[in-house]
């Protein structure tokens, strides 16, 4: 198909993981691709540093082993994760514990329904939005790794004494669990075209609407969606809202082995030799030409912008460019690793700037040398000026252990790291502008690694329709996402 004329039958600016995606989708069918990246390296924002031996996360993102695309994706092949400890700890009123856990919340509901004149727990309701869940409650007690509070085990990991149920916050908190483990099952088994046709408000507004004590939601749902989503204030659409927790009760959260830059060089090194271009910075851009600052210009007979919104907007005005979430990442080294295991630890109490925080290190121990820890936290919105002090001292608080020794190996801002979602929000906008001229990225999907692979893929079958070539064997065009 390549004319002479042609630098390549379709330039790709960016290569990040959207770009990357449909660079392989559209080689594999045969296509001429070129993508131009302006950095030194892939990977756009799932970029990983080394220093010092540690594989440093720029923005450690949060995976969600249930979506589809980390695993359908081809080029990334079967990617190595690695899975968080099951449910997450809050910190809250001064004690760890654990929650949202399918397996234990499942173990209470047996447990109050066989041991107890509980309330009868059945699921009920004819839905599992937000406002399911949140009537549903959070809030138990366990005695998982990281625990602190209630000892106990088996019968007593969820949340209630291998003698009985002594007292009423007992039997409340298993009450709790349960009922959570019941509201998640179903909203696991929730297709995304039946979340979608929801009505549709600001996430907060929906947990509102619940019928939960305002404890459990602003103690545990509130911190647990706002890592979900990045977003502390939860004006993210109830729709996304969903869509998240659905994904997280379907298959946890993970991390690719050896840091999220992973993922982008998978698919870059399954690509032709010379398809990626880095250090070319694209300075404007037509259906058929694109302007490099080092290259000059390069033509093509296809177009596809696979850069952030706010650069996709400057190279073709009149792209909406969303408002941003700003993300903070800190990584410390820690003489010896908190008690908290593989657990993603979340702060119920909102009582400093780290919305969650996990000692990597053991959650994925290629990460850091061996014998050394890795502590990974996120601060979401703006971050205070003081940003190590303070991040330390809400860090000593939430592992209960002095922080002052913990150095601090790299800290990475980023105004502009997660497109914000809000009401009305579209998780399909047309990726293609129009024929020869296409748009891709996180910021056409949903605000993450899944929505950003989904958008690309959108985009190779737009662009391989337009130029009437069939996918690879074995490649429908049929939209992939979570069903
Ligand atoms: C701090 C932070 C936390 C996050 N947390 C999560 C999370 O928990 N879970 C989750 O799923 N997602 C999370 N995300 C979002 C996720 O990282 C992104 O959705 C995804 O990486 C976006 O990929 P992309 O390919 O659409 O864009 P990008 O990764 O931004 O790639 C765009 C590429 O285009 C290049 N480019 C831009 N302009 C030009 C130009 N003019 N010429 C050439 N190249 C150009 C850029 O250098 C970049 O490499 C987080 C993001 C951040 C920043």
């Amino acid at each position: 198909m390549r004319s002479t004329a042609h630098h390549a039958d379709v330039i790709i600016i960016g290569a990040g993981i959207a770009g990357l995606s449909a660079a392989h989708l559209l080689t594999r069918a045969g296509v001429g691709v070129s993508v131009l990246e302006a950095a030194p390296t892939v990977g756009g924002r799932l970029a990983t540093r080394e220093v010092d031996g540690f594989r440093l996360d720029l923005l450690g993102p949060l995976l969600c082993a249930s979506w589809p695309e980390l695993t359908g994706t081809p080029g990334l092949g079967t990617p190595e994760l690695r899975e968080f400890a099951p449910g997450v700890l809050v910190h809250s009123e001064g004690r760890r514990h654990r929650t949202a856990d399918l397996r234990s919340a499942r173990g209470a509901l047996r447990a109050v329904r066989t041991r107890s004149s509980a309330p009868h727990l059945a699921p009920g309701g004819s839905g599992s939005d937000l406002r399911l869940v949140s009537r549903a409650g959070l809030g138990g007690r366990g005695a998982e790794p990281g625990t602190t509070g209630v000892k106990s085990t088996g019968l007593r990991s969820a949340g209630l004494r291998s003698t009985g149920l002594r007292n009423s916050r007992t039997v409340s908190d298993a009450i709790d669990r349960a009922r959570l483990g019941a509201a998640l099952s179903r909203l696991a088994a929730t297709p995304t075209a039946r979340l979608l046709a929801r009505p549709e408000r600001t996430a907060l507004a929906a947990l509102a609407a619940g019928q939960m004590p305002a404890r459990t939601v602003d103690g545990v749902l509130r911190p647990l969606l706002s890592a979900l989503l990045g977003d502390p204030g939860l004006t993210t659409s109830s729709r996304c809202a969903d869509l998240a927790l659905r994904d997280y009760a379907r298959g946890g959260l993970c991390v690719p082995a050896g840091g999220s830059g992973t993922l982008p060089d998978l698919l870059a090194a399954a690509l032709p030799p010379g398809t990626v271009r880095t250090g070319v910075h694209v300075t404007a851009a037509g259906i058929t030409t694109v302007r490099t600052k080092e290259h000059g210009e390069l033509g093509c007979r296809s177009l596809l912008l696979a850069t952030g919104a706010g650069a996709a907007a400057e190279l073709l005005p009149g792209l909406r460019v969303p408002a941003f979430r700003p993300v903070t990442v800190l990584h410390h080294t820690a003489p010896v690793p908190p008690p908290t295991g593989r657990s993603l630890v979340l702060d119920g109490d909102r009582s400093g700037p780290v919305a969650y925080t996990a000692v990597m290190s053991e959650v994925d121990p290629s990460r850091a040398p061996e014998g050394r820890t890795l502590v990974t936290s996120t601060v979401l919105g703006t971050p205070p000026p003081d940003l190590d002090r303070s991040v330390r001292t809400h860090l000593a608080r939430l592992y209960g252990t002095p922080t002052d020794d913990w150095e601090l190996l790299a800290a990475h801002h980023d105004p502009e790291a997660v497109p914000a979602m809000e009401a009305p929000h579209d998780p399909h906008r047309p990726v293609r502008v129009l024929a020869g001229l296409y748009v891709c990225g996180d910021h056409r999907d949903t605000s993450t690694v899944q929505g950003a692979l989904h958008s690309g893929r959108r985009a190779a079958e737009a662009i391989l329709t337009d130029l009437g070539v069939r996918p690879a064997h074995g490649e429908g065009t049929g939209l992939r996402e979570a069903a």
